[in-house]
């Protein structure tokens, strides 16, 4: 009888031939693995009986006007809702107050968009999830200290003197005198410039999508995975942030704004919630966008790498949304099907050798491993670069 763990974790587990990877996996990822089910029993399996009931109600809710109210109100709802608590947030400068208010935000998101993505989902099969939720939890929390982790490093090493060497070029430019909503979106504007050259580089690189492949692991999009990226990649993104903020240097509070609004965007970037959105997705990297973004198959993935805005690929000529179709929802990474979907996994499949897969791009597959990815993509899909 096959062990619950493996049950649990299906297929997605390491390959037997990469040994030294298989038991840094199974003996140091123990711990990791022992909280995955903790939480895998705590908050997934509770939850089930109140999925399946709205589960049943989303048939009903199938073509009437309220879903169709909701599917054009709950993006611009939640835009106002996160500048409207961020702004409350920093009424009074930033306080330890601020910063819990702060971590409890991702929680009030989660508590409406989860059950309406079981009301109105854009894909029933990304309603399955297995133990997806238990490691995205983990995932959350571990990025935001590693987040922590990289604002130490970026000010220990960089900040100071890069804004010192960057002042003849922009510092004190700054307009702290425009409409504070207006300072957020520009903020994030110009943050997301360099997000955009950085998501392109981890997919264009090798060795730089090898390590952004932990993101491009998801089997379905979801409002909670968002926020999946190996801490590589956090680290080496502050780092390349330090620059925007060296050059900008907008106030703490508006800054701390721009991050809540990126917060809520990327729910819905990620989310399963079937909306309306219209023109929105010609403005923000959200919906069907990111939907393309995860295709398996590098043609199409290599598309829509804006952060929060979309209009840096459009200006750059990598928007990618056809009008007249929707994607599919077979996503995860053509080249690599197996990989691991564990946390300790995610961590350490950026090094292992039966991950070298991840390097290649469709034109170097073998005709083995192209019946392997067939399997997960599908018949429209365009040919690949
Ligand atoms: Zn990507
Ligand atoms: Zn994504």
């Amino acid at each position: 009888m096959a062990r619950p763990d493996q049950q649990l974790l299906g297929k997605n587990r390491i390959p037997k031939q990469a040994r030294i990877a298989r038991f840094i996996e199974t003996w140091l990822g123990a711990p990791l693995h022992a909280l995955e089910l903790i939480l895998n029993w705590l908050l997934v399996k509770p939850t089930r009986w109140f999925w399946r009931h709205l589960d049943g109600l989303s048939y009903k809710l199938e073509g009437t006007f309220l879903r169709k109210v909701l599917s054009h109100t709950v993006f611009p709802f939640t835009i106002l809702l996160s500048l409207f608590l961020g702004f409350k947030l920093i009424e009074n400068g930033i306080s330890s107050l601020t910063i819990l208010g702060f971590a409890l935000i991702p929680i009030i998101f989660g508590l409406y968009c989860a059950p309406l993505e079981r009301l109105m989902p854009y894909s029933r099969k990304w309603l399955e999830g297995g133990n997806d939720t238990a490691v995205d939890t983990i995932m959350y929390v571990s990025g935001a200290f590693w987040s922590g982790i990289s604002g130490l490093i970026v000010s220990a090493l960089f900040i100071v003197g890069m804004v010192e060497a960057l002042e003849p070029y922009g510092h004190g430019l700054w307009p702290s005198d425009w409409n504070p909503i207006v300072q957020v979106f520009l903020f994030i504007l110009i943050k997301d410039f360099f997000r955009y050259w950085f998501h392109r580089a981890l997919h264009e690189i090798p060795a730089l999508w090898r390590i952004h492949a932990a993101h491009h692991s998801v089997e379905r999009l979801y409002w909670l995975n968002g926020i999946r990226a190996h801490p590589l990649e956090i680290i080496s993104q502050a780092l390349w942030y330090a620059i925007p903020l060296a050059l900008v240097q907008p106030s703490a509070e508006i800054a701390l704004v721009a991050v809540i609004m990126q917060l809520s965007i990327g729910i819905f970037q990620h989310s399963n919630i079937d909306l309306e959105l219209g023109w929105w997705e010609y403005v923000f990297s959200i919906g069907d966008n990111h939907r393309y973004h995860h295709y398996p198959d590098k043609g199409v993935g290599d598309s829509n790498y804006g952060g929060e805005f979309i209009v840096w690929d459009i200006l750059f000529g990598t928007f990618h949304n056809p009008r007249d179709e929707r994607p599919h929802d077979n996503i995860g990474i053509g080249t690599a099907p197996e990989y691991p979907m564990t946390v300790a996994g995610l961590y350490i499949a950026p090094f292992m050798p039966n991950q070298k897969g991840v390097f290649r791009d469709r034109s170097a597959i073998s005709d083995d491993d192209t019946a392997d990815a067939a399997q997960v993509s599908d018949t429209t899909l365009q040919p690949a670069e």
